[in-house]
């Protein structure tokens, strides 16, 4: 099999790319270890910045988005029972973000793929790139109980934290950085309406809680809880009591609404960075390059943010022929992944308590709470990398 972009990996980050792509006439095969059930109902983000909302607009595929999302103007940040509202337009001039699932991201791109696009392969496991650095890298992979290769003339890993591509890069080039956290977070999925119409992030000394939703009817919810935690330990009124607790804010008329839960699970937390992203003709994108921990809500979007660089370089050297922005594009990528991962480690260590932390660390927890929430200028930080950085 031959193509001209041999995609990875059928997250947001490959069905997007090979969506941009065919938008531009150019073709890809895109292959993907798990089944399409699989892809569709992963359950994982759920915020999308305006730079991804316009993106997916624009290549066509934003109007269920549209319809069914929810658009966002704050959030809201408690803390030492006070409440507090960010107000992203009037700090950024306008942006918003929209509260729209990531299993409904894919479930509309895998849709207008199957339509129009080229071909996109489940259950097509991707064994390793070879020649990543030749003019003729290919793709080893396994479909039907058969080996295949799949020639190309570029491939973007979009495989995951987990997947193969960044193998590909030998060690003698690549440099990582990476920072585990001593929490995960504990999620819930409940049917019952959001208690509050906006994202509600909360610092208690009993550690870090989080209120979204995924819909008008339906509640997602987190509690920081400890490294290595099996989600069965929590009794789904333990989590409630303990959301609780952490959500008490000096407000007679809040109350959090319980519901039943229907789905649970645990995330551990890390930071880590692959650099460079390009090696030869192989290209690093979204989680395959890159993790940070959810705090900031920014995976996805970083994601999305790879490979409409990727897209536009591309289609740029073929259009004109000119290849700076190809050859720019780990230097491209990197700069707003750094961006990201300060905003989501600064998140992170503002809102969470470690295990370890002293009088002193909560003291500072909450001065950086209060600066954030009595600075104009700490506050429209927060609201401008939580609503996105240029793409
Ligand atoms: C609980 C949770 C909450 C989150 N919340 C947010 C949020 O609010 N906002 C946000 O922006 N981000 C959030 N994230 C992060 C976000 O989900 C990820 O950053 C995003 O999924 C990255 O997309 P991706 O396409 O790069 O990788 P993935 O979604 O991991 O997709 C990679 C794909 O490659 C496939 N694959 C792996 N190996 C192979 C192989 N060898 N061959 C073929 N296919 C392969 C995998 O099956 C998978 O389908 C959250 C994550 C979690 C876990």
């Amino acid at each position: 099999m031959r193509t001209t972009v041999g995609i990875v990996g059928a997250g947001p980050a490959g069905l997007l790319l090979a969506r941009l792509l065919h938008n531009a006439g150019i073709e890809s095969v895109v292959l993907e270890s798990r089944d399409r059930a699989y892809v569709e109902q992963r359950q994982r983000a759920g915020i999308l910045e305006q730079g991804t909302v316009d993106v997916l607009r624009e290549a066509g595929v934003g109007a269920r988005m549209d319809r069914e999302g929810l658009p966002h103007d704050g959030i809201e940040l408690r803390f030492d029972r006070r409440r507090h509202r960010v107000d992203f337009p009037a700090l950024t001039g306008g942006r918003q973000v929209m509260v729209y699932a990531q299993t409904e991201v894919c479930k509309d791109l895998i849709a207008a793929q199957l339509v129009d696009g080229g071909p996109l392969l489940f259950e097509a496991e991707a064994l390793a790139v070879e020649g990543a650095d030749t003019p003729a890298p290919r793709i080893r992979f396994r479909h039907e109980g058969r080996e295949d290769v799949l020639d190309c003339d570029y491939v973007v890993g979009c495989d995951g934290f987990w997947g193969v591509a960044r193998q590909a890069v030998p060690e003698s080039v690549s440099r990582t950085y990476e920072r585990t956290y001593p929490f995960g977070w504990l999620g819930i999925l409940a049917d019952v309406a959001p208690s509050h119409d906006e994202l509600v992030y909360a610092r208690s000394d009993r550690g870090f809680a989080l209120l979204s939703m995924r819909s008008p009817s339906v509640t997602r919810a987190y509690l920081q809880v400890p490294e290595g935690t099996d989600a069965d330990d929590w009794a789904d009124e333990e989590i409630w009591d303990e959301l609780d607790r952490r959500l008490e804010v000096d407000d007679p008329d809040w109350r959090l609404a319980r519901g039943p839960v229907t789905s649970k699970s645990v995330t551990p937390m890390r930071s880590y960075v692959h650099e460079p992203m390009r090696h030869g003709r192989l290209f690093l994108a979204g989680d395959a390059a890159h993790i940070v921990p959810p705090t900031g809500a920014k995976g996805l979007n970083l994601a999305v943010g790879d490979v409409v660089t990727f897209a536009r370089a591309l289609i740029a050297y073929r259009e004109k022929g000119d290849a700076t922005a190809l050859d720019a594009y780990s230097e491209t990528c990197l700069r707003r992944v750094w961006q990201a991962e300060r905003f989501s480690y600064a998140m992170t260590t503002m809102l969470h308590r470690a295990p370890d932390a002293t009088a002193f660390d909560d003291r500072i927890q909450l001065a950086r709470l209060d600066r954030v929430t009595t600075s104009g200028s700490a506050e429209a930080d927060l609201a401008e990398a939580y609503t996105g950085f240029a793409l």
